[in-house]
Order: structure tokens, then C-alpha cells, then sequence
């Protein structure tokens, strides 16, 4: 956890870099080449290093005394993914660092999967992916259909297709799920070497969040080591989708975080922008500003029982639920605030509003972590929250 004396440092240096975000925001959106040219900004580096783990990392944010942080722990993340989204959160996505895919190996991997993963990142900017989505299976990842088909001894061969699979087009290395047996302990998480043994990608086309370059993924009998089984030491219950649940609990106030810092910017954005708001506005914005609050609060808690009890996600679901409700409703009725010429005048606003929309569906849908919440409840998870 960020000791109180090395706060107040971080919090100005990410507030710095997510200037640097904001100036960049539309070049990066528009040109998916753009985020090469801005490696040397202090948030991508600060990304790139961002959840390698002390053993391998060269390049952790250094606080006073000599302190590092390497940011491991959730609640360490919600700060500095929320102060960056602030900035913006397309150019946050299009930098490279280990993200999802390096959990899933830093949980479940070997320590040789380890050593391989976290060397290859540590040693130049990459870009990672976590794949899981497929064209006719979004929430219901654990009935998906790419196929893990054995060829020999300790050989297989990967089929399949994968959709909307962040940057796995810009991408080195990722993780990619596929079923090795029926039911849901036969789904197996597969380390992938794109840089090494390529496969097909093709970006979609996005309406919003565009940074984040989510793209299709196609697999035809794409060769895979018994080795490249991530966690293939555990028992099947413990890794593959089964075991990565614990993961998602830890990683979804991540996505929570990153809509707060646009909802945040938003706010702030029509305070600098709008200065003579009737009383009905004034009242809007202070009910914001006071949901704002709230919301950074509920993510901050479930953050710290995410890191304390990562098989108990409900409250990262509650979290989530939040503060996509909050970034989507705030966007919205930001633009009207500044008549129909907002659309052009503002576009950061046209921007946020557009971005704003893609997080309902990362990390699972809200009715999904609805569903998650009701069965919390009715376990007597949520009684002592
Ligand atoms: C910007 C972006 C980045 C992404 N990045 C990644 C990534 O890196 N890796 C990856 O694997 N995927 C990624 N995704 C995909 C994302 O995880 C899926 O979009 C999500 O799982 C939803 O799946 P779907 O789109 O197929 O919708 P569906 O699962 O078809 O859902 C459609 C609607 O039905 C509802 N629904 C579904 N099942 C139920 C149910 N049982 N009960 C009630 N309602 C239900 C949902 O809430 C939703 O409203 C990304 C998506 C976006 C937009």
C-alpha cells in the first residue's frame, strides 16, 4: 500500500502525465501508429512498467526514502488508473505493459512461464493482450468454443476465432482461453508469442475507445507446447478460466477506476468551460460532484477487498455497476450544456461521451455483475461490507 507520505508525490506525478494524456488524446485516437511516438511520456513508461513484479521489474515509481512501488495491489492501481483515464483513457489503453495477461501468469503461471513473460516485458515496451471473447460467446465465456486439439505428445494445435480483444493487434505476447475438454474446468489459458509465431489480426471498428484497438483474432491450428499451458502444474481447478476468476475480481475496479477518471474530467471540464450555469445546472453538477465521492469511495473499498479476499468480487462488482452508471449519465448531460455547437466546440466532451460507452461491456456487462451481486447477497457475502 502507497505510504500517506508518498501521496501526495504520486498524485502530482500522475496528474503531470495525464496532462501530457490529454494533449495526445486525439492523435492516438485517430492514428493507431500514434502511441509509438509517445513511448518516452512519462505515464506510457510509468504504464509500461506498471505490475511487474519487484524480481523483474528495473523501473518502479520511486517515493520517498527510497520506497517503490511497483503497484501489485489493486488499490495501488485504482489511483493511478483513475488519475491517467483523467487524462485520457484511450491513450492509457494504447500503452504498452503487462495489464491482464501478466496477472493471469503472475497468479497462475510456472515459474519458468513467469520468468519468460515478465523478462520479455521488462526488456522493451510490449504490448500484451487477454483473450477470451468469441464472435457468439461474450458473457457466456464458459461455454466458449476454440479448441485446444492435442497432435502429439505435449503438442496441440489451436482453432478458433476471438473478437474484441484489446491490443492483440499491436500486440507481442498474450493470453489466449480455449477448451482442451468439455465443461468448464477443460477451458485451458494458453501463453501466446505473437512476436515469435504470428497469427491473424484485424482491428475492428469502434465508435468509441478507439485507443484501446480492440481487434479479431483468428487461430488455424496454431502451434502450442504443453508448456504454453499456463499453470499446467495446478489441478484443473485451480487453472485455466476457473482459476482466473480470482484475477477478474482483482483487475474489474481497474475498469471502475478508468471510467471515474472520465466522469471526473468531465465534471471538471464543463466547470472550466460553462462558468454561468442556471440554478437547475448548478444543482446537476453538485449532485455529480457528491456521486463522484461517493463512487471513488465504493471503488477504493472494494479495491482493498479485492487485495485482502480476491475470491470475494461482489463488492468490485457493486463498484463497477457505479461508476459506469456514473461516467455514462455524466457525459451525457455534459454536452447539452453547451448547446447543439457542443458537438464541435468541445470535443473532448464528444470524445468522453463516445469513450464512455465502451465500459459497460469490458469486464463483463452490468447485468452480469448484477447477477453476481444477487447471489453475493443471498450467500451473506455482502452482509458485512
Ligand atoms: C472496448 C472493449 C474492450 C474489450 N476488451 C476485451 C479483451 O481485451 N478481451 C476479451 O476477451 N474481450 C474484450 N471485450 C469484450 C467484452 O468482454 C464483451 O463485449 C463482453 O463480455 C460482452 O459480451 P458480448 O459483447 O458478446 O455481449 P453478450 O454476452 O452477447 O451480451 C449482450 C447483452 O445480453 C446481456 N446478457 C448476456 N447474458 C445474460 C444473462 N445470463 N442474463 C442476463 N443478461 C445477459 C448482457 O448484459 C448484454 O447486455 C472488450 C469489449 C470492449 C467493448
Amino acid at each position: 500500500m502507497i505510504h500517506e507520505n508518498d501521496l501526495a508525490e504520486l498524485q502530482g506525478q500522475l496528474a503531470e502525465a495525464a496532462k501530457d494524456f490529454r494533449k495526445v488524446a486525439f492523435e492516438v485516437e485517430s492514428d493507431r501508429d500514434a502511441i509509438h511516438r509517445h513511448l518516452d511520456l512519462p505515464g506510457v513508461q510509468w504504464l509500461a512498467y506498471m505490475f511487474i513484479p519487484p524480481e523483474y521489474n528495473p523501473a518502479p515509481f520511486l517515493g520517498k526514502e527510497g520506497r517503490k512501488y511497483y503497484f501489485m495491489e489493486c488499490s495501488e492501481r485504482v489511483l493511478s488508473l483513475e488519475a491517467l483515464s483523467y487524462g485520457d483513457v484511450g491513450v492509457l489503453m494504447a500503452s504498452p505493459g503487462p495489464g491482464m495477461s501478466g496477472h493471469v501468469i503472475y497468479d497462475l503461471g510456472s515459474p519458468e512461464q513467469q520468468e519468460f513473460y515478465y523478462k520479455r516485458v521488462a526488456s522493451k515496451p510490449t504490448w500484451t493482450f487477454f483473450s477470451i471473447t468469441e464472435p457468439e460467446k461474450g458473457s457466456d465465456a464458459a461455454n466458449l468454443t476454440s479448441q485446444l486439439k492435442p497432435t502429439g505428445e505435449g503438442t496441440y494445435e489451436l482453432w478458433g476465432e476471438k473478437i474484441l480483444t484489446g491490443n492483440s493487434h499491436r500486440g507481442q505476447l498474450g493470453i489466449v482461453f480455449a477448451r482442451r475438454h468439455p465443461g468448464p474446468l477443460g477451458i485451458e489459458a494458453i501463453l501466446v508469442d505473437k512476436e515469435a509465431r504470428p497469427f491473424q489480426t484485424e482491428p475492428h471498428k469502434l465508435f468509441g475507445l478507439r485507443g484501446a484497438e480492440p481487434s479479431r483474432l483468428k487461430f488455424e491450428g496454431y502451434p502450442v507446447k504443453e508448456s504454453d499451458i499456463v499453470g499446467a502444474h495446478l489441478t484443473p481447478s485451480r487453472r485455466g478460466l476457473w482459476g482466473a476468476i480470482q484475477t477478474f475480481n482483482r483487475m474489474r475496479p481497474g475498469v471502475g477506476a478508468m471510467a471515474l477518471g472520465v466522469a471526473r474530467a468531465t465534471y471538471d471540464y464543463v466547470l472550466e468551460n460553462r462558468r454561468d450555469l442556471t440554478e437547475s445546472e448548478t444543482s446537476l453538477w453538485e449532485n455529480y460532484r457528491v456521486r463522484i465521492a461517493g463512487t471513488k469511495a465504493l471503488l477504493l473499498k472494494a479495491a482493498r477487498i479485492a487485495d485482502q479476499d480476491a475470491s470475494n468480487g461482489a463488492l468490485a462488482s457493486v463498484a463497477k455497476i457505479e461508476n459506469i452508471r456514473l461516467v455514462e449519465e455524466i457525459t451525457a448531460d455534459a454536452l447539452p450544456l453547451f448547446g447543439t455547437k457542443g458537438i464541435w466546440d468541445h470535443p473532448y466532451l464528444m470524445k468522453w461521451y463516445r469513450d464512455a460507452r465502451a465500459f459497460e461491456y469490458m469486464e463483463g456487462t452490468s447485468m452480469i455483475h448484477k447477477l453476481h451481486v444477487h447471489q453475493a447477497y443471498l450467500k451473506g457475502k455482502l452482509a458485512d461490507v
